[in-house]
């Protein structure tokens, strides 16, 4: 944290500050400037309250210059986390890796059916809730653990490996029973003993922004996870709230560029809830790639139009095929792949 005193401070306030860091138990070392003396504070292992130090006579501004957040930092951990799945999917490598599914399984056909249309379009992750967090209380709520049960039915016959939300500690666990990756939503993004459970299943956990998070606290959230001693967390851009209504959410798409700076962790979009509206998933689906993205998270539902959840922002099977197509050529433009099929991968 950096002290930076007004022009006009006198050498008594400078002292008086520098006494003030000293008996918080760091060491003072002040900078003086042509206009100015800034102070730095060191020998402090993470945040410093600036408090006591803002008030005092003399001081301009307090600038924080270390994060609050440990282990999820660059500064931390200088390469690339990559989170291997068992089925060969890796997020944070060069490749960009594609999750697809519907909103929430349905029904045994449902998901079987588009787990088998997925594949051979190039997705090697299935999504799909199987505990849904609705805005109402009378809405579907996904089919419980029948849906998991569905999922690793889907998994065994396809090879896709599987993410599905917990909304809950004791659900966390039951998750990671049956999927290969907890996901975490949005409305859950800072419940922290959700974030604790799920970082001691020792799964990879998928964590998606809060609505109106920060990327500090998206940040934090995911620390969390590491603290639990949980490296693989692949975080998740998904829209954050606006006040413009022409779609559901504002996909934050320079949070990409600016996660990566910040962090070591993969991070993936959902454009499907990025934007609410079908016909825009695709636009942002490359936009996303192009901004960097480790992967991407796409509703696609065999009939969005009978869909129990999220149909209007589901793609049918046919534009997914369209997505996969183009977001081929923008990643190899940028020097990346789309993640190879799963036969390619078992093969290669
Ligand atoms: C979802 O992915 O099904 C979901 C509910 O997303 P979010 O938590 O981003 O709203
Ligand atoms: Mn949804």
């Amino acid at each position: 944290m950096l002290v930076v005193m007004k022009n006009t401070a006198s050498s008594d306030q400078i002292h008086a500050v520098v006494e003030v860091i000293k008996d918080m138990g760091y060491d003072a070392r002040p900078i003086p400037g042509g206009q100015r003396t800034a102070i730095g504070i060191i020998g402090n292992d993470g945040g410093v309250d600036a408090g006591r130090v803002q008030g005092l006579e003399g001081v301009l501004e307090v600038i924080p210059v270390t994060h609050p957040y440990k282990q999820v930092s660059r500064e931390w951990k200088a390469d690339d986390t990559v989170v291997r799945l068992e089925n060969g999917t890796v997020f944070g490598g060069s490749d960009v890796a594609i999750i697809a599914g519907p909103c929430a399984v349905e029904s045994e056909a449902q998901i079987i059916g588009i787990a088998h249309d997925l594949k051979a379009m190039g997705a090697t992750v299935l999504r799909g809730g199987a505990f849904k967090p609705r805005s109402s209380p009378y809405s579907f709520h996904g089919l419980g653990k029948e849906g998991l049960v569905l999922l690793a039915k889907a998994r065994q016959e396809t090879g896709l490996a599987v993410v599905t939300e917990a909304l809950d500690p004791d659900g966390a666990d039951l998750v990671a029973e049956y999927a290969d990756i907890v996901q975490i939503g949005a409305r859950n993004m800072q419940n922290y003993a959700l974030l604790r459970r799920a970082g001691r299943t020792g799964k990879p956990v998928l964590l998606k922004r809060g609505m109106s998070a920060t990327i500090e606290e998206f940040l934090l959230a995911a620390e969390y996870v590491l603290a639990e001693g949980n490296p693989n967390v692949i975080l998740c851009e998904r829209g954050v709230r606006s006040f413009d209504t022409h779609t559901r959410n504002v996909l934050d798409l320079a949070a990409i560029p600016v996660v990566k700076g910040l962090s070591h962790l993969p991070i993936i979009a959902d454009p499907s809830h990025g934007t609410g509206l079908r016909a825009k998933v695709i636009p942002m689906g490359r936009a996303a790639v192009a901004a960097g993205a480790d992967g991407l998270i796409i509703e696609v539902h065999p009939d969005p139009t009978r869909a129990m959840s999220d149909g209007a922002q589901s793609l049918y099977p046919e534009q997914f095929q369209e997505l996969m197509d183009q977001i081929k050529v923008i990643a190899r433009a940028i020097g990346r792949d789309i993640a190879e099929p799963l036969s390619a991968v078992a093969a290669g």
